[in-house]
């Protein structure tokens, strides 16, 4: 005699039965879901920044916010009590959630699966409901306070910071910010103050960001760094230091005549940190490395606002007769220490140093 389902009568002709049900009625007697872990989905997203918030871990939305969600609801049904071998499928849609009110979703979920290996896969479809309430992260909260925990200054001793290093700077800072600085929620810039004499200040969030920024700065500024911290305050016992990296740009600027080597160059421009140097004898180009360009290694000889302007009165070579705009003397050098393709009334900018005159580029 043939075998018989047990809840709906049906014959093993009808149907296969296994364990003593037809597979229709197998099916809802062993669903592949037997419990979530939680009654419903409860998740906070920031007012503010839209970083989502499950279990009190905050995650960063930089696409989609529905992405981070099917990520939390992979782990939530991960951890749910169902049979081996059970697969999500499907979600419905719940489009992109409102953030700026709490929001309820119903989420239909089918989930596939078999607990017997007599049975062939079966699919179940369960609700859920998808809770978002809305709060403000905890980065979000300390940056509305202003909280910063270290402080990024660029400053110049002996001279301002002018417009041009200024603007350069800014650029620098804007880059940096850009940059999701492995995913560090507090890697952030919490007041950015221009001093009034040049200079630059900035609040920042986490430390480690701080570190980053103040490297960079430098490397690319040819600057030095100074690093110091002091206490701030005590919490829970334990001491919470406030840290200072002080960037120093160093005196000297592009178009200033500096010792290098022991050999007079004009300093021709930055490149990323790096100066590129023109040997006023020679007239080579050298670009240092990073490590050279630091301001330990050169030594300035002019500034090159100082640097005398003269107007070329005849050119002979191998000679030419020279007027100094400022005092009206004439001089007379070897044409070798001027550029080539000047012409009579031209104006040029040159240094006066013990060695001669030699011609520099008015940069
Ligand atoms: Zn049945
Ligand atoms: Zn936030």
């Amino acid at each position: 005699m043939g075998q018989i389902c047990c809840k709906c009568g049906k014959t093993d002709s009808e149907e296969k039965i296994v364990e003593g049900f037809c597979l229709s009625c197998y099916a809802l007697e062993f669903p592949l879901i037997i419990s979530f872990p939680e009654k419903q989905l409860n998740i906070t997203a920031c007012k503010v920044c839209s970083d989502l918030m499950y279990h009190s871990k905050w995650r960063q939305v930089i696409d989609s916010p529905a992405d981070i969600i099917h990520e939390i609801l992979d782990g939530f049904v991960k951890k749910a009590k169902k049979a081996k071998g059970t697969k999500l499928m499907v979600v419905s849609d719940f489009g992109d959630p409102p953030f700026d009110i709490a929001s309820k979703h119903l989420l239909k979920i089918i989930f596939e699966g078999s607990p017997n290996a007599e049975v062939p896969p079966y699919q179940q479809e369960m609700d859920l409901n998808l809770i978002i309430n809305i709060g403000v992260c905890e980065r979000c909260a300390k940056f509305n306070r202003g909280y910063f925990e270290s402080i990024v200054q660029v400053r110049s001793d002996q001279r301002d910071i002018n417009e041009d290093e200024q603007r350069f700077i800014s650029e620098l800072i804007k880059t940096k910010k850009e940059e999701n600085f492995g995913g560090n929620r507090m890697a952030y810039i919490a007041k950015f103050e221009d001093q009034t004499r040049g200079g630059i200040d900035l609040y920042i969030g986490s430390e480690n960001f701080a570190k980053n920024i103040a490297h960079y700065l430098a490397e690319n500024l040819a600057a030095s760094i100074e690093y110091s911290t002091k206490l701030k305050s005590v919490k829970d016992g334990k001491p919470v230091y406030l840290s200072t990296y002080c960037i120093r740009v160093p005196y000297f600027e592009v178009g200033d005549v500096v010792e290098y080597q022991h050999e007079s160059h004009q300093i021709i421009r930055f490149v990323f940190g790096r100066i590129e140097l023109f040997n006023l004898k020679t007239r080579d180009h050298k670009t240092l490395s990073h490590k050279e360009s630091h301001p330990d290694n050169l030594i300035i000889i002019k500034k090159k606002v100082n640097l005398p302007k003269f107007i070329i009165m005849a050119l002979q070579p191998p000679n030419v007769s020279l007027m100094n705009s400022g005092s009206f003397e004439t001089i007379d050098i070897n044409s070798q220490f001027i550029f080539e393709d000047h012409s009579d009334g031209d104006e040029i900018i040159m240094a006066d140093l013990p060695n001669g005159l030699f011609e520099c580029f008015d940069i």
